[in-house]
């Protein structure tokens, strides 16, 4: 009976030992999804310290005909299961419908604490409910300019790179070479994610000498030819790429070439029309990777 019961006691100290470990991973680890949301992007970073970040919100007009939503589809289920109930920043890159489309909803039905919007001018109808949902959801609004920091806590961060001022003029395309790009860094380890960012806004941040060196590279422009410059990869110099495109979209992105860039520099490339979400993690040391495709 006796031994029994300090058997027993051995295992619950097992147990709770267990847990506590996987507790202390946990709470030490910041991860960086790239969701699948097809044609957009649509990004959520959870800090070591559980602070949820989600950048753009996927949502081609074209494609969110069908009986759900993009948000309703995969943003809103992706922070259910990774029990996110409230967000503390959404920030938007730029107000093109793939990048905002999803936005909206994702406001009415999360708290959120703060936007970050870079307040680029856009006529389009899904940037105008998003800005629509904040104002009438009260909730605190922030420009968002190149030098601006967040602190996401136990050490981790999110520094603006861009768009600095003078915001660039008469580029292929000033939405896009305006995007928000941002570095995220735990650690050791670091994010750099580009929104839509083409060559022009590559020579910009080059030319400020911003600190763009990263482990992981969300790809700006899902891969298009308008960037993804050699000299701007030389600069950064990733382990990963990571590109957010859905299949057999009409834009032939990603771009041969740069697909072929990147693996001729020894870069690895994950694309979320083949694997699906990408999922980064890190303690600040270790890197992880894991794809949907591969929990299949
Ligand atoms: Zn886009």
């Amino acid at each position: 009976m006796r031994r029994e019961r300090v058997l027993l006691l051995l295992l619950l100290a097992a147990v709770i030992a267990v847990w506590f470990q996987l507790w202390r991973a946990h709470a030490r680890t910041l991860t960086v999804t790239v969701l699948d949301v097809g044609q957009g992007d649509s990004l959520l970073v959870r800090s070591p310290t559980g602070r949820a970040m989600l950048i753009d919100g996927g949502g081609r007009a074209g494609q969110d005909t069908g009986p759900q939503t993009i948000a309703e589809r995969v943003i809103l289920p992706a922070l259910a299961l990774r029990g996110v109930g409230r967000l503390d920043v959404i920030l938007l890159t730029h107000p093109h419908d793939d990048h905002v489309g999803g936005l909206a909803q994702v406001v009415e039905q999360i708290p959120t604490r703060l936007v970050l919007d870079p307040e680029l001018e856009h006529p389009s109808p899904s940037y105008r409910r998003f800005r629509e949902a904040v104002a009438e959801r009260k909730v605190r609004l922030v420009r968002a300019r190149a030098g601006q920091k967040l602190n996401l806590g136990a050490g981790a961060s999110a520094v603006l790179l861009h768009p600095s001022e003078p915001l660039l003029e008469d580029t292929g395309s000033d939405l896009n070479n305006n995007s928000v790009v941002l570095r995220v860094s735990y650690g050791r380890r670091s994010f750099l994610l580009m929104g839509d960012a083409e060559e022009a806004a590559e020579q910009r941040l080059l030319e400020r000498d911003a600190d763009l060196r990263c482990d992981v590279l969300k790809v700006g422009h899902h891969g298009s030819s308008s960037g993804t410059t050699e000299r701007f990869l030389r600069a950064a110099r990733p382990r990963w790429a990571a590109i957010s495109v859905g299949a057999r979209n009409p834009f032939g992105h990603p771009d041969e070439e740069v697909l072929s860039r990147l693996r001729s520099l020894g870069i690895r490339v994950l694309r979320t029309d083949r694997e699906g979400a990408v999922t980064f993690s890190t303690d600040g040391r270790r890197l992880r990777v894991r794809t949907f495709a591969s929990l299949r």
